[in-house]
C-alpha cells in the first residue's frame, strides 16, 4: 500500500507535469529526485507542509533573451539565450553554460535543478543555475563564435556577478568561449572579477579546472570500486563523448591502469581493442581541442581501431562504463547489453545520461551505478575552488587543488553510502545523492523563510 509520502509525491509530480507541459527532461529529473526522497519525507513530514519540493521545482528566476549576431557572410542570425536561476539557498547561483542546437527551456530547467543538488553535495557555498543557447558552434569560425559570445554576454551580464551568479562551461563552451564571454563581461562592467569560472590560467583560472570533471569522476569511481574490493587496474573501460569530460576521464582511467577502448561523438564511436595510451591521448587532445575534428579520424590514424558511424559504444564488452557525452545516451536496451556483457560499474560523467528505464536495469542487476550529480560534481567543486582563489587573489598549486578535489569526491561518496545503503547492503547511489543533496538545501530554505 502506498504511504502518505508516496501519495504526496505522486500528486506533486502530476501537478508539476500539468504546470510545465512538454518539458520531458525537466519532468524526468524531478521525478528521479522526488521518488527517491519518499523514505526521507516519510520521516520528516514537516517538509511536505513547508512545500519544499514545490519550491525547489519552481526556479527562482528564468531569463530568456534574444541573441542576435552576424555571421562571416554578413547574414543576421538570431538565437535564443537562457539562464535558469534555480535555487540560491546555499550561495550565489552557479552552473554551466551550454551551446548546442538542442538547447531548450526543458533542458535548461533539468540541468539547473540537477545542479542545485550537485552543488549541495560538494559542501561548497553554491546555489544552482544553468544557462545556454541553441547556438551550434560546430563549423563556426573563431570570429563567429566570438561575436555570438559577445552578444550573448551583453544581455547575460545584467543578471550575473561574482556574488550573484557565476557561470562556467558545459557542452560547446570550453576555454575559448569562456575567454570571449569573460572579455565582454569585463568590458561592459569595467571590472575584473571572478564572475566566470573555467578561466585561462593567466587571468584568474585555477590549475586542474579543465581536468576536474573527468578526474573527479575517476576518483569517485575508484571509491565505488573499492566497495567491491576492486580498482581500475586491468579493467576494460568504455567512455562515450570526446569532449572535455570524456578526454580527462579517459586519461585518468588509463593512468590508473585501465584499458580504455572507446570514445565517441555525435556522429559515431571508435573501438580500439588495444586501449588508449599517452600518445593516442595526445592525438585526441590535438584532434578535438585544436583542430576541432571528428572522432572518426582516430581510426584513420590508428588502423587497429574501428569507427562505427551512427553508433554509441554500449554493445562493446566492458567492466566499467563512463558515459560522458549527453543526457539520455543510454537507453534500456543499451543498459541490458552492458549488463549482459559483464559491465558491473556505470559512473556518469554526463548529466542524466541514463534514461529512467536504463537506471532501473542497473539497479535491478545490483551493479555499481552512480548518478552524474554525484560522480561529475568534481567540475563544479573545482569551479568553487577557483572562486575561492579569485576572492583571496591567490593561486593554488595543482597538488593543492587535486588534494581538495579528491577530498570532496571522497566526501560525496561517503554521503552516498550514508543515505543510500539499503537493508541488504546494496548502495543505491541515486537515492544517497538525492537525499544528501536535498537535506542541506531544504534546511537552508527552512532557515531563510518563505522567500
Ligand atoms: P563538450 O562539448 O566538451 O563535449 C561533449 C561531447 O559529447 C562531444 O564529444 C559531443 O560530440 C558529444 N555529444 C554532445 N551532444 C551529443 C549528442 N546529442 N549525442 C551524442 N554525442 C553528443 O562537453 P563536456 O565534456 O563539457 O560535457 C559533457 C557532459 O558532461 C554534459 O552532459 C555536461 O552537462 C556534463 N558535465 C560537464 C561538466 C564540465 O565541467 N564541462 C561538469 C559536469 C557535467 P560532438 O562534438 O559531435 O558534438
Amino acid at each position: 500500500m502506498d504511504t502518505f509520502a508516496k501519495k504526496y509525491v505522486d500528486g506533486f509530480i502530476a501537478d508539476l507535469i500539468a504546470r510545465n507541459p512538454g518539458e520531458a527532461e525537466f519532468h524526468q529529473a524531478v521525478q528521479e529526485v522526488a521518488f527517491s526522497l519518499v523514505p526521507y519525507l516519510e520521516d520528516n513530514p514537516y517538509l511536505i507542509d513547508q512545500k519544499i519540493l514545490e519550491r525547489i521545482a519552481e526556479p527562482e528566476r528564468i531569463i530568456i533573451f534574444r541573441v542576435p549576431w552576424t555571421d562571416d557572410r554578413g547574414v543576421i542570425r538570431i538565437n535564443r539565450g537562457f539562464r535558469v536561476q534555480c535555487n540560491s539557498a546555499l550561495g550565489p547561483y552557479k552552473g554551466g553554460i551550454r551551446f548546442h542546437a538542442s538547447v531548450n527551456l526543458s533542458i535548461m530547467k533539468f540541468l539547473a535543478f540537477e545542479q542545485t543538488f550537485k552543488n549541495s553535495l560538494t559542501t561548497l557555498p553554491m546555489g544552482g543555475a544553468k544557462g545556454g543557447s541553441d547556438f551550434n558552434p560546430r563549423g563556426k569560425s573563431d570570429a563567429e563564435v566570438m561575436r555570438f559570445c559577445q552578444s550573448f554576454m551583453t544581455e547575460l551580464s545584467k543578471h550575473i556577478g561574482q556574488d550573484t551568479d557565476v557561470p562556467a562551461g558545459d557542452i560547446g563552451v570550453g576555454g575559448r568561449e569562456i575567454g570571449y564571454l569573460f572579455g565582454q563581461y569585463k568590458r561592459l562592467r569595467n571590472e575584473f572579477t571572478g564572475t566566470l569560472t573555467g578561466k585561462g590560467l593567466a587571468w584568474g583560472g585555477s590549475l586542474l579546472r579543465p581536468e576536474a570533471t573527468g578526474y573527479g569522476l575517476c576518483y569517485f569511481t575508484e571509491s565505488m570500486l573499492a566497495t567491491r574490493g576492486k580498482s581500475f587496474s586491468g579493467q576494460t573501460v568504455l567512455v562515450s563523448g570526446s569532449g572535455n569530460v570524456a578526454q580527462y576521464a579517459a586519461q585518468k582511467a588509463m593512468r590508473l591502469g585501465a584499458k580504455v577502448v572507446s570514445m565517441s561523438d555525435s556522429d559515431g564511436c571508435i573501438y580500439d581493442p588495444d586501449g588508449l595510451d599517452e600518445e593516442k591521448m595526445s592525438f585526441i587532445f590535438e584532434l578535438k581541442n585544436i583542430r576541432r575534428g571528428r572522432i572518426r579520424e582516430y581510426a584513420d590514424r590508428y588502423p587497429g581501431a574501428t569507427y562505427y558511424p551512427g553508433k554509441r559504444p554500449w554493445d562493446i564488452p566492458c567492466d566499467i562504463a563512463l558515459p560522458c557525452a549527453t543526457q539520455n545516451e543510454i537507453c534500456e536496451e543499451d543498459a541490458g547489453k552492458l549488463v549482459a556483457n559483464g559491465c558491473y560499474c556505470v559512473a556518469e560523467g554526463a548529466n542524466m545520461p541514463s534514461t529512467p528505464e536504463a537506471a532501473a536495469v542497473f539497479h535491478n542487476a545490483r551493479i555499481l551505478y552512480s548518478p552524474g550529480k554525484a560522480s561529475n560534481a568534481g567540475g563544479v567543486a573545482t569551479s568553487g575552488l577557483e572562486m575561492s582563489q579569485n576572492s583571496v587573489r591567490q593561486h593554488w598549486t595543482a597538488e593543492e587543488v587535486d588534494k581538495n578535489l579528491r577530498r570532496i569526491m571522497s566526501e560525496i561518496h561517503e554521503a552516498c553510502l550514508k543515505y543510500g545503503t539499503e537493508e541488504d547492503g546494496y548502495v543505491n547511489y541515486v537515492k544517497g545523492a538525492n537525499i544528501a543533496g536535498f537535506i542541506k538545501v531544504a534546511g537552508a530554505m527552512m532557515d531563510q523563510g518563505i522567500v
